[in-house]
């Protein structure tokens, strides 16, 4: 007889699983029992053993016994049942706030008890809130569990209790039906998927509390590294879909390559020339490229933008680069009409700043083809766009897009190509970030891109010497700041507030930069922030870049890609505020030239430990991977990221600081299966992701 596949059985086979019940569980994904048995416990307790009352610690779950001495309703800011509950060794206080007359009958003295819960540090010492407690009466005691005890991830309307047995229940169908081995049995699976499952919802008493803590028992790992492997195919499944639409094949043209680059009046480093290749090469063919280039800010991607684009245009596909911010788009504007113009390259640019008779103009260039290069903002993405025929999309500064932006951004070449009489072409993808991604994350969340690094500055640049200084020093370096402009350097000066308002930041920028300019009249000071309207930012940059603006006092709308290289000191206010990759964006504002730059954090001191632990970090180190890394193990993934970019990574038992390692193995594994076991693929997503697949929609 064929076993049963677990996976197949409805939750409504269970015992006392009615309509009602089974609304309630599908609602938290859980349709089947396999469901059920992937519904992992958070934690556990140890009901196993009766501990002395005078040894239990605070902060540990307890089953303690003893004999109520006394028992009083205290009114105090709340009223409460309080009992003094004694065994041999000592006496704890038990509390209840919600009580009923029944309880407060049952708990009398001399009544015996045995409880469990949480010993908290209350007012008359060692108490338990709310303790589970059961009366004792008679000869046979009740029995102690056998195992561990699991806590499951709560939810709406179902107790812990009703979950347990449930749980249980669909732990004995283990014996009896079958669960699909779906990782390769060579991959890193010295633990039976049954076995795992059986250890975790049921832990044998002898089983290392602490290793279940922390995640790191080899049944948490084993399935651990089958959830990251789920994700990593999710990914992969995901490029798939997108690569089987064939893209414009886009030939190299070496002439139009090198005249470009004789005009510019560097020469590409290495690390440029061997990402451009790399890119050449991904467009030079019918399978549309997802390739994500990281590099430090700096390192010049933007003329790797550059030569991709032009490998479109002379292919006769039209190009567009967006970027995060209205500054910087218009600085990309006036670089690629700089390198273009004399190429005979059409630019357009569109924002959302835009509008009536300008903003029609470039929509009718951009739908005609006769725009041949496209900047601009998210506008460029919205539906009133339309795009002739779009054979690459470059996005600049990606850690301010979600994953789902970038891929909804894939979505809008296929649909224009449809609008026109061309095939059904989807266009070639570039996406660069100049926050270095951790290697641990990059490998995660963008599975689905290959990867090129630009890993060296140009030359000439001499690195940026990070200054940390207490604000009430603030009037010293205001007197620096006027030295160093009197000597020809330009300098930022960065507001930065907690409140993530506009408004608020706005104003207090405001306020700074009117006093600087009242202690520092002989400076020209001015002024940007996220509130002004476009064209004034705009202008201001380019006063500034001129060098007719001495100091510039700005919010973080700066943060991102701005490029004045002959600005070289910086000072951040509150310097403590900022997260470690936001700050290492600020500092990459200056030290683009070959003067020495300086960059000074002011702060308010007493610095919080996290605080002075990213102080010391930008002091100690230019090095944006090692930033990253360090951003990482202080926030978090999913801080590190945004929850955004994360694509809301839900994982149940992996940690991807913790599980990090495995990652490299996931990713072969993945792939293995990919190749020798597609059949595996949608039951391993299924399993793991279930209806939640955030990347199936994209
Ligand atoms: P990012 O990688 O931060 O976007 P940019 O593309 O803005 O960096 O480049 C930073 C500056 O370095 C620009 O002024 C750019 O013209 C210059 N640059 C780029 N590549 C080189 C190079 N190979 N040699 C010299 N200067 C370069
Ligand atoms: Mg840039």
């Amino acid at each position: 007889m064929t076993q049963e596949l677990i996976e197949q059985i409805g939750v409504q086979r269970l015992r006392g699983v009615g309509p009602q019940l089974s609304q309630k569980l599908e609602k938290m994904g859980i349709t089947t029992v396999q469901d059920l048995l992937f519904h992992l416990p958070l934690r556990y307790v140890d009901k196993t053993k009766i501990s002395p009352i005078g040894g239990v610690q605070t902060f540990t779950s307890a089953v303690i016994e003893g004999h109520i001495k006394a028992s009083d309703v205290v009114f105090g800011r709340r009223r409460s049942l309080v009992c003094r509950l004694q065994d041999h060794s000592g006496t704890i206080t038990l509390r209840f706030f919600h009580f009923n007359r029944a309880q407060q009958q049952a708990l009398q003295p001399g009544a015996r008890l045995r409880c469990f819960g949480e010993v908290r540090r209350g007012q008359s010492g060692a108490e338990l809130y709310h303790p589970e407690y059961q009366l004792i009466d008679g000869a046979s005691p009740p029995t102690l569990e056998k195992t561990l005890t699991p806590v499951y991830p709560m939810s709406d309307g179902l107790a812990q209790t009703r979950i347990r047995t449930l749980c249980q229940q669909a732990l004995d169908y283990l014996d009896n039906s079958q669960i699909r081995e779906l990782l390769p049995r060579s991959m890193g699976v010295d633990y039976s998927l049954t076995a795992a499952l059986q250890l975790l919802h049921r832990p044998p008493l002898e089983t290392p509390l602490n290793l279940l803590a922390e995640g790191e028992h080899p049944a948490q790992q084993r399935l651990a590294f089958e959830e990251l492997t789920a994700h990593h195919l999710s990914l992969l499944r995901l490029r798939q879909r997108i690569q089987r639409q064939p893209a414009p094949q886009l030939r190299f043209d070496k002439q139009e390559h090198q005249r470009f680059l004789a005009q510019l009046g560097f020469t590409l480093t290495d690390a440029q020339a061997r990402v451009s290749r790399d890119i050449s090469r991904d467009l030079d063919s019918t399978v549309p490229m997802l390739r994500l280039v990281q590099g430090d800010v700096g390192s010049g991607k933007t003329v790797v933008a550059a030569l991709a684009a032009i490998q479109a245009i002379v292919n006769d596909q039209q190009a567009a680069l967006m970027a995060p911010t209205e500054i910087l788009s218009d600085q990309h504007r006036t670089n690629f009409e700089n390198w273009f113009r004399p190429l005979g390259i059409r630019v357009a640019w569109l924002t959302g700043k835009l509008k009536g008779k300008a903003r029609a103009i470039q929509l009718q260039a951009i739908a005609d083809g006769s725009a041949q290069m496209v900047i601009g903002t998210h506008a460029l993405f919205q539906d009133s766009v339309e795009f002739c025929r779009l054979g690459l999309t470059i996005i600049d500064e990606q850690h301010r897009f979600g994953v789902h932006q970038r891929l909804a951004l894939r979505k809008k070449g296929s649909r224009s190509d449809l609008a026109t009489t061309s095939s059904d072409h989807l266009p070639h993808q570039l996406i660069m970030t100049a926050t270095p991604i951790p290697r641990t994350l990059a490998m995660s969340a963008y599975a689905d891109l290959d990867n090129s690094i630009i890993d060296e500055l140009p030359p000439g640049r001499t690195p940026v010497e990070t200054l940390v200084i207490a604000d009430l020093r603030r009037n010293d370096v205001i007197q620096r700041v006027r030295q160093a402009c009197l000597d020809g350097r330009q300098t930022y000066w960065v507001c930065t507030l907690i409140e993530e308002s506009d408004t608020l930041e706005a104003q207090a920028a405001e306020i700074t930069a009117s006093e600087l300019q009242l202690v520092l009249p002989e400076l020209r000071v001015a002024l940007v922030h996220g509130r002004l309207k476009a064209g004034e930012k705009l202008d201001i940059m380019q006063r500034f870049k001129a060098g007719e603006i001495n100091l510039l006092v700005a919010t973080t709308v700066i943060e991102v890609g701005v490029d004045v290289p002959n600005a070289s000191l910086m000072i951040i206010e509150n310097a403590e505020r900022l997260g470690l990759s936001q700050l290492h964006q600020l500092r990459g504002r200056v030290g683009r030239g070959s003067q020495r730059s300086h960059c000074v954090l002011l702060y308010s001191p007493p610095l919080s430990r996290q605080g002075s632990e990213r102080i010391r970090t930008m002091r100690e180190t230019n090095d944006g991977f090692k930033i990253a890394e360090k951003d990482l193990q202080l926030r978090g993934p999913g801080e590190v990221l945004g929850t955004r970019q994360t694509g809301d990574m839900q994982l149940r038992v992996a940690d991807l600081q913790r599980d990090g390692h495995m990652l490299e193995a996931v990713k072969q594994c993945a792939n293995s299966i990919l190749h020798k076991h597609p059949e595996n693929v949608d039951a391993l997503i299924d399993r793991w992701l279930g209806n939640s697949d955030q990347y199936a929609q994209a």
